[in-house]
């Protein structure tokens, strides 16, 4: 089973997302509301994490400088960047996320991404 960290401050955005992937795809998702909490719950079998940029606590671009430091065995899982925040996209690409996608998501879309980084 495929594993995929859903970190977003806003309840509804994860609560969309983990529907549209546990119910339409049948991947295990797991959720996070910031930075820290991601940092605690990324592990070598997470599959792809979702990432928001604006959270308190701690931000998404932090959590791209800290999770390679702090979680070395995870420096390979793909972060996809999901944000209303256009001016930093160049930042989170920079940052190492495979994607930077902008909200409002077409699920769709979203799926057929996510998809093409979970192919074994
Ligand atoms: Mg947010």
């Amino acid at each position: 089973m495929k594993k995929i960290l859903i970190v977003d401050d806003d309840q509804i955005n994860r609560k969309l997302l983990a529907t549209m992937l546990s119910k339409q795809k049948g991947y295990v998702v797991e959720e996070a509301q910031n930075g820290v909490e991601a940092l605690s719950k990324l592990t070598p079998d997470t599959a792809l994490v979702l990432l928001d940029l604006i959270m308190p606590v701690m931000d998404g671009l932090t959590f791209l400088q800290r999770y390679r430091i702090e979680k070395p065995e995870c420096a390979n899982v793909p972060i996809l960047v999901l944000t209303t925040d256009d001016s930093k996209k160049i930042e989170a690409k920079n940052l190492g996320a495979k994607e930077v996608i902008i909200k409002p998501i077409n699920p769709v879309e979203i799926m057929e991404k996510i998809a093409t980084y979970l192919e074994d």
